[in-house]
């Protein structure tokens, strides 16, 4: 039952996707494919479509939408049929819902459930803006807002903090803006068709992952 779901998260950036994936693979056997792992596994590897994605990001160019349709269908289309899948990070515009949703109707193998993960602006900017890596071991910390990141040292390791450029408050305003412009459009397509859920993700991991697993009727009580 709760075997062979067909899952899309989507959220902002900062939306905790990857960690709420992993969450619901402990309860339920699912493929996790994340767009940002599997594109950088493309560009580590030098596949073909991983050449043609560097390409533009040596030119300074955005990666074409196409590049990145192939990229992440490639996958879930290799993904035997009744096995299910839980997508994180694509789709991120209607364009790519589109043709998602093309290749899955052409197998008859539609998405069981869309979850939003709805997490306010201000959540995210406190989130994202106190989000800091360790330049020795990578492992992320929190710094609360008004604690200064630079006493602080790695919990893992006593390594160095630092903010990736991606995380500074304008880079961080910037990626919400992309969200609200391209991805927030894609929640009408899936909500016409009857699959979007809506969660709440404000509140904490453990939370947010007992709503999602309530939205896509996954047992809590039974781990595989
Ligand atoms: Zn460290």
């Amino acid at each position: 039952m709760a075997q062979g779901l067909r899952l899309v998260l989507i959220g902002p950036p900062g939306a905790g996707k990857g960690t709420q994936a992993q969450l619901l693979r402990e309860h339920v056997d699912l493929a996790h494919i994340s767009s940002g792992d599997l594109f950088r596994h493309h560009l580590r590897q030098g596949t073909p479509l991983g050449l043609r994605a560097k390409e533009y990001m040596n030119r300074g160019e955005l990666v074409p939408d196409e590049v990145t349709i192939d990229i992440i269908l490639g996958k879930v289309m290799s993904i035997p049929d009744d096995d299910g899948f839980i997508l994180d990070g694509f789709p991120r515009n209607r364009n790519q819902a589109q043709e998602l949703d093309k290749k899955l109707t052409a197998e008859s193998r539609n998405l069981d459930k869309v979850v939003h993960i709805d997490v306010s602006e201000p959540a995210l900017l406190r989130r994202l803006g106190g989000r800091y890596i360790c330049r020795a071991c990578q492992s992320p910390h929190a710094i609360g807002l008004g604690e200064d990141a630079s006493a602080r040292t790695c919990d893992q390791c006593g390594g160095e903090l630092y903010q990736r450029d991606d995380d500074a408050p304008a880079a961080v305003k910037k990626r919400i803006q992309v969200y609200n412009d391209e991805t927030m459009p894609v929640l009408g397509f899936y909500r016409k068709r009857g699959v979007l859920v809506e969660v709440p993700g404000d509140d904490t991991i453990a939370e947010v992952n007992k709503q999602i697993m309530a939205a896509v009727d996954v047992p809590t009580a039974r781990k595989l």
